[in-house]
């Protein structure tokens, strides 16, 4: 093992660099957890390019969990109600196998589905799809990142033919002017956040925006925070262009040379007059018109988003929209501008390079192109033919089959779907119909151990090797530095077993992760994500590095040009080069042209009516990471909160008579749960909001996804976990209110703020 690592910080898609260093340090005290246990320390990188030594309290405490709560053997049961027994990996793995055989000769291969994670390192994404795509011949491999980043990744594709994120977190100190769409980047993004207000205190003319139905911390610190209904985000960026266009504020050079559809967007603009929008949108005119001038004079405007327009059943629209603005005035491609998801894991943008969902392949290709498949199948030496063309199971379609019986193997791996899928009640019973699912995790217990037949134990980041993408497409190696816990193994290493154990001896004869990415890599060559001059020694000697990066492989035994402090001297690189795509204007559509989306709003999938009279909408918390089998162990980190909250409207409250402190249920129409309110006006009357990290595992019915609803975008297949309509009801002595009590005087949301 070595002395100390440079890595980056394994939680979310900002992807910081991380300096770990052992226990024990020369002339200190070993460094213990409140245990007593020796940790390892982590602190933040300075030479790491994406985020120059700055960390939250996430990652400054990630070496806390690391020993603790740990699945160590492989473990099986013949049913759900039974208890797991220890077993060898030999037996499992040869169980698994018989079983997967057993399932492609009776129900074929689209009777098998797995269910990764943007936890994952791309050489877990890469064998894993190889394995089901390639090797097995179903697309059914689908991510968590399906609930969190794929409407970003269809509005990429639609509108500039490829995904990937056009700007980089330099633009954050040369933007004008920031608009912060649906994300509460102070909190999920932070040190973002940190940068971006840093660059406006040193520059006072530059404007930040906020949108959010929310007043959050993020808000706080912004010139103009729109609190908008959920639900009107394509609204409000249709009026911003309705008034960008009245005002002549476009670029015609731009349009005109780069673009095509321009036509069918201002036709559907015309429909979106400003006081009418600023009315459903529940904002001012003067709101309105305010944002909309700050994007009209800033010379660069950079906007950034996440969940609150991902998750959405119109997820792809909206991004879509925010796209149409930054093409009608030419803000991308140059510095400071730019639409920019910010990616909710720290390795989603890997598992999107690697074909880590069930419509792509690797090199940002995609299922249902002949060519793309066909290039692949070359590539892997596997018959014509092999890669099926239909676009696999999505994540939610992993719950349908499962009520229909059209799944006879289930493997679920590095995800907690029990906790972050919605309609929780509904993916409950469904998990329990699975014929056979495997579990492939870190941690134990979580909450999905319960739903497995077998558990596997995986090595966790820090006990691998592996690379990991940020949300500015930059790659950074994540080396081994422990030993991994018991008898877990990397997942790369279980997928290409099981591939071996199947018959597939070449297909997985790696002997090492390093391996396994050199052979994705050439897969990126001359494709949108090219990596093809990357290598797990590259990345180990020059440091962390964005694609695309071509440059052929240098001669790297001068270890003097290294990435622990000295320069890059490496002839023929530029660091810089790859900061920003499309700076030349050339996109990846077929004719080379942008494309503008004429889309007309829809607003919520479910609208609050007499029985439900409020929308729910769910997101994080700064201390918390996802589902909590990390940050829940970590004591510092779960005492912030006792227990999951409720934020609610100081005249809702009265009108419903309860009091901050107070528990309430509130239930939907698929399920409900149990939460202290936390009376304040950071929400708007009507809106509530309701953290999702809980699970069954560490409060007691208190999940925010048995309330959610699973209407998905038609395009990305992205579910709406960030509304959904719920009744509020107290509880006095001890007793539920039921809803008789209000639902008659109580107005509706869509009356109240109208
Ligand atoms: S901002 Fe994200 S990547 Fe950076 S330290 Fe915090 S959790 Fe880790």
């Amino acid at each position: 093992m070595p002395d100390s690592a440079k890595t980056q910080c394994p939680y979310c898609g900002v992807g910081c660099g991380l300096e770990v260093l052992p226990p024990a340090q020369p002339g200190k005290m070993i460094n213990r957890d409140e245990d007593g246990t020796p940790i390892w320390q982590a602190r933040g990188d300075k030479a790491h390019p994406s985020s120059h030594g700055m960390v939250c309290v996430k990652g400054a405490t990630i070496t806390e969990v690391l020993h603790k709560g740990r699945l160590t053997h492989p473990m099986v049961r013949d049913s759900l109600d039974q208890p797991f027994r220890k077993v060898s990996w030999d037996e499992a793995l040869g169980l698994i196998v018989d079983r997967i055989q057993q399932v492609v000769r009776t129900m074929g291969a689209d009777g098998l589905s797995m269910y990764g994670s943007g936890q994952f390192q791309t050489e877990d994404y890469y064998v894993a799809q190889k394995l089901m795509k390639g090797c097995l011949g179903t697309n059914n491999f689908d991510a968590n990142s399906r609930l969190c980043m794929s409407s970003a990744v269809s509005a990429y594709a639609q509108s500039f033919g490829a995904d990937g994120p056009p700007s980089c977190y330099e633009d954050l100190d040369l933007t004008d002017c920031a608009f912060l769409i649906g994300s509460n980047t102070a909190e999920c993004h932070p040190i973002l956040f940190n940068r971006l207000v840093r660059h406006k205190k040193k520059n006072k003319d530059v404007k930040i925006v906020v949108i959010d139905p929310r007043r959050t911390a993020t808000a706080e610190a912004a010139d103009l925070h729109l609190a908008i209904k959920p639900g009107t985000d394509i609204e409000l960026l249709h009026g911003i262009g309705s008034l960008l266009l009245r005002w002549g504020k476009l670029d015609r050079d731009f349009i005109n040379q780069h673009t095509d559809g321009f036509d069918e967007y201002v036709e559907v603009l015309r429909h979106y007059n400003p006081h009418q929008v600023a009315d459903r949108c529940g904002i001012t005119i003067a709101e309105l018109t305010t944002a909309a001038t700050y994007w009209a004079e800033s010379g660069s405007v950079l906007s950034m988003w996440s969940m609150g327009v991902n998750q959405s059943s119109e997820g792809t629209a909206k991004a879509r929209s925010i796209i149409n603005l930054h093409l009608m005035t030419k803000q991308l491609g140059k510095l400071g501008a730019g639409p920019f998801s910010l990616t909710g894991q720290p390795n989603a943008m890997g598992g999107r390079e690697a074909g880590g969902l069930s419509h792509l392949l690797p090199g940002y290709r995609f299922v249902t192109n002949p060519g793309h498949r066909a290039q692949v199948e070359r590539f892997w030496g596997l018959p014509d033919g092999r890669i099926s063309d239909r676009p696999g199971r999505t994540a939610w379609g992993i719950v349908e089959d499962l009520e229909q019986g059209n799944l006879g193997l289930l493997w679920v791996a590095a995800t907690n779907p029990v906790v972050s899928f919605p309609d929780l009640e509904r993916t409950k019973a469904a998990l329990k119909q699975s014929p056979f699912t495997i579990y492939q995790e870190c941690y134990n217990p979580t909450e999905m151990v319960e739903y497995a037949h077998v558990l596997l134990p995986a090595a966790q980041w820090s006990e691998k090797t592996g690379v990991m993408t940020n949300s500015e497409r930059r790659v950074t190696l994540c080396p081994q530095f422990r030993t991994p816990a018991g008898e877990s193994r990397a997942d790369w290493a279980i997928f290409a077993e099981v591939g071996r154990r199947l018959g597939f001896g070449r297909e997985f004869s790696f002997n090492s992760p390093a391996e396994v990415y050199a052979e994705f890599v050439r897969l990126t060559a001359g494709q949108p994500c090219d990596q093809a001059g990357m290598s797990h020694e590259w990345l180990g000697s020059q440091g962390p590095t964005q694609w695309p990066f071509t440059v052929p492989k240098c001669d790297l035994s001068d270890r003097k040009t290294n990435w622990l402090g000295k320069p890059r001297v490496v002839e023929g690189f530029d660091p810089k080069a790859s900061s920003r795509l499309y700076t030349d204007y050339k996109f990846y559509t077929p004719n080379g042209r942008a494309q503008f989306l004429a889309c007309h709003s829809k607003g919520l999938a479910e609208l609050p009516d007499d029985r439900y009279p409020f929308v729910l909408t769910t997101g994080r918390l700064y201390e918390h990471w996802h589902t909590m089998s990390r940050t829940g162990r970590i004591p510092k980190l779960a005492k912030k909160y006792d227990n999951p909250f409720i934020e609610v409207h100081p005249r809702d409250a009265e009108q419903l008579r309860i009091a901050d402190g107070e528990w309430i249920e509130v239930r939907s129409k698929r399920g409900k749960a149990r939460f202290v309110v936390k009376v304040t006006r950071g929400i708007c009357p009507g809106a509530t909001f309701v953290p999702m990290h809980w699970g069954a595992l560490w409060a007691e019915q208190s999940e925010a996804n048995a309330l959610t609803h699973a209407e998905c975008c038609p395009i990305s297949k992205q579910p709406e976990l960030k509304a959904c309509a719920v009744q509020l009801l107290p509880i006095r002595n001890g007793k539920v209110q039921e809803p008789m009590g209000f639902e008659s005087t109580f107005p509706s949301f869509a009356t109240v703020v109208s």
